[in-house]
């Protein structure tokens, strides 16, 4: 873009030192540039009057004709208030004003038409409009280049020192007459034919200025697209780069290990999801490049034993494996799957823990390094720095959302040359946002669960149903089935939650008595010996109830269990209920997800309750969350900046961000330097958002 946009704010003609500093601090806008990139959150027809016994008491902004009959003040708590009576020929309203009376006094002209414009409201059985845009109706009419206004964000102190709607058109039109609304095109003329997109130059005037609606809609699609494509491009080109620079180790066969497997020890046919899934995995491994890929599959869909066969092709190629899990109780379980799946296929596999004791411990370390030990398993326990492996062919993280990206990059330089990559995880995202967050991985989904499987059932119950909850539970364990009761831990420490935790457990103890029933109990605040001993008794039938905190929550597999009953379900998130519910329903038997809530709930509370009873799919449950807490919120803060967006928006525009990414990758695919003369405005304009760092350190 042309120099002239790098200038200050304070520079533009009627901004000045104060209001500068105001932009600045309230909006983030620092230079011509951030100016015109300030997009209008929506846009009113300014053509449009409504008369005075027109209003409705849930108006948005309107505007209305009318002259100003007379002048009072009022009296209030704090001051006085300037109310104006504002008449037209269907009735009356008030104009209100809270500050600077005496220049709206004098320079506001009586029985002179205006248009009136703002927000009413409904006050002591009349309509006002607090500090409206007044604008006399004949200069309105000169003014008027369109029908759309633009309105822009704004805030309470913008709106205070009188920066209000108008002030910014005049100010953003102010932009355009110095600029002389040249701005340089910034996609190539081949994406701007081939997607029919408007110039650069005019989707800005459209956008802040537009002619009509069909122009407006132009205007704002040729940006989201541009503003999509080249995130998608920076990060289609990062995972380029990754492949052709960082060498992977080509696992070129399949060989006894996984064939053998394959055909005498599966337990059960893989499901088409599965198998694709493998294949892809199968292609990256098999190639030149480093593997990095994300393996997304809802809970209970079996990404362990794609994990367990991707280990299979390592070993097959002379490698070893790794198996990292967020939690001891999971690393466990998968140890102790992977022993019983791989029995007779003679693998030397072992598990590293917190709790290994120092001597297994060296044994584990002397065996990596020597080459013995071809599969371990185990906890942030592997990235310790005495863990070393003699060829790390293939490292998996499980749950990948519980460990940071310093977790994982630790993991990566574990070798030489790093090892293929693998991470799965059973938190649905979103596709949308997985491409944006995730755009620079390969990404699988497993989207089918085993056949055979019952959707669990999920009902919301008050407390006060709880001897009806608890009539279920013994109903159920008469049948000879397993129940979790889950109790929310939101923060480690707190001592409430424990109460909690420990009431409960008690008032359990009582329904449910001894010898006839046994309980399990595990939290947070156990050593691992001990939740293991629980979880194991638990595991292996000899307790019918499983107590516990949210550390269930990952990855644990009891097939038996078939009810999940959720405490204080309204203090979870959408996705740890998902997780949650997760636990069940893995068996054959129709299993059951019982949400307890309190009876007074907020909406979002009940939004979330309703969700879960409605659906049983991960996707559609994550979209509801995205749009419950935004998209910041889903992958926690550090990624929020990915999510940063101008003027698209993640949830809507899905459609443009498939079509960005198409086209990023067709451009890259004919020419992955931007070298080629019909592709320089994409490297020039690539380059200048190169500044805005930022936003792309998410994934290293
Ligand atoms: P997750 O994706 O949540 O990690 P798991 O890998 O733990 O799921 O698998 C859940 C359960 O489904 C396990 O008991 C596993 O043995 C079983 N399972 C996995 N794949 C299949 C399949 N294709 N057919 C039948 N059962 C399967
Ligand atoms: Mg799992």
């Amino acid at each position: 873009m042309s120099a002239k946009l790098q200038t200050p704010i304070d520079y533009l003609k009627g901004v000045g030192p104060n209001r500068a500093d105001l932009l600045r601090k309230e909006l983030g806008i620092h230079t011509y540039q951030d100016l015109i990139n300030l997009f209008p959150n929506r846009y009113i027809d300014r053509t449009q009057y409504y008369k005075i016994n027109q209003l409705q008491r849930n108006n948005a902004d309107v505007q209305i004709i009318g002259k100003i009959t007379g002048f009072k003040e009022v009296a209030q708590k704090r001051g006085k208030r300037l109310v104006a009576t504002f008449q037209d020929d269907t009735g009356t309203m008030e104009l209100v004003w809270f500050r600077g009376h005496k220049w709206i006094r004098d320079s506001l002209k009586p029985n002179k038409p205006y248009v009136a414009f703002g927000k009413t409201n409904w006050f002591s059985g009349k309509f006002n409009m607090a500090h409206p845009d007044l604008e006399l109706l004949e200069d309105h009419q000169k003014n008027l280049s369109s029908g759309m206004q633009a309105i822009y964000p704004s805030t309470e102190k913008l709106t205070n020192k009188g920066i209000s709607n108008r002030v910014m058109s005049k100010i953003m039109q102010q932009l355009f007459i110095e600029t002389g609304g040249k701005f340089t095109e910034t996609l190539s003329e081949n994406i701007c034919s081939e997607l029919k997109l408007i110039s650069k130059k005019d989707a800005l005037f459209n956008v802040h200025f537009p002619k009509n609606q069909n122009l407006l809609s132009k205007a704002q699609y040729r940006l989201k697209f541009e503003e999509l494509f080249y995130i998608q491009l920076q990060l289609i080109l990062k995972n380029l780069i990754h492949k052709s620079k960082i060498k992977g180790f080509p696992f070129e066969k399949v060989g006894d290990y996984f064939n053998t497997f394959f055909s005498t020890h599966l337990p059960f046919q893989l499901t088409n999801a599965q198998k694709r899934v493998l294949k892809e995995i199968r292609v990256d491994l098999g190639s030149n490049a480093q593997m990095n890929r994300l393996l997304q599959g809802d809970v209970g869909s079996g990404k362990t034993i794609v994990a367990l066969m991707s280990m299979l092709i390592a070993l097959d190629n002379g490698f070893q494996a790794c198996l990292m899990a967020p939690t001891e109780i999971l690393s466990v379980q998968h140890y102790n799957g992977l022993v019983e799946q791989c029995k007779s296929l003679n693998i030397s596999i072992k598990l590293l823990t917190g709790s290994t004791k120092t001597s297994d411990r060296k044994k584990i370390h002397d065996s990596l390094e020597n080459g013995e030990l071809q599969i371990l398993i185990g906890t942030h326990a592997l990235l310790e720095d005495k863990v070393k492996f003699k060829n790390l062919g293939l490292a998996i993280i499980d749950e990948q959302h519980r460990f940071g990206v310093a977790q994982r990059s630790k993991l990566w330089k574990k070798n030489t040359s790093p090892p293929h990559i693998l991470v799965m995880t059973a938190t649905p995202i979103p596709r949308t946002l997985a491409m944006s967050l995730y755009g620079d991985l390969d990404i699988s989904v497993i989207d089918e669960l085993p056949p055979g499987r019952k959707p669990v059932k999920t009902v919301h119950r008050y407390d006060k149903n709880r001897l009806n909850v608890f009539r279920f539970i013994r109903d159920e364990i008469d049948k000879g089935r397993q129940i979790y009761i889950v109790y929310p831990l939101i923060q480690e420490s707190s001592a409430l939650d424990y109460k909690d935790l420990m009431d409960g457990y008690e008032s359990i103890s009582r329904d449910f008595p001894m010898p006839k029933y046994q309980i399990s109990i595990v939290h947070g605040k156990m050593k691992p010996a001990d939740k293991e001993y629980e979880m194991q008794r638990f595991i292996k039938g000899e307790t019918q109830i499983m107590v516990a905190t949210t550390v269930i929550e990952v990855g644990v597999n009891v097939p038996n269990a078939s009810v999940m009953i959720i405490e204080s379900a309204e203090r979870f998130g959408l996705s740890q209920l998902h997780q949650l519910r997760g636990r069940v329903g893995r068996g054959a038997e129709q299993s059951y997800c019982i949400l307890m809530t309190g009876h007074k709930l907020s909406s979002d509370s009940k939004t979330r309750m309703e969700t879960m009873v409605k659906t049983n799919d991960g996707f559609e449950i994550a979209e509801v969350d995205l749009r419950l807490r935004g998209p910041g919120d889903i992958m926690g803060t550090q990624q929020s900046g990915v999510l940063n967006l101008k003027i698209a928006d993640i949830i809507k525009d899905n459609d443009i961000l498939q079509s960005a990414r198409f086209y990023a990758k067709k451009v890259l695919q004919n020419d992955q330097t931007l070298s080629k003369p019909e592709n320089s405005v994409l490297l020039n304009t690539y380059k200048q958002l190169g500044k805005y760092k930022n936003i792309w350190n998410y994934i290293s």
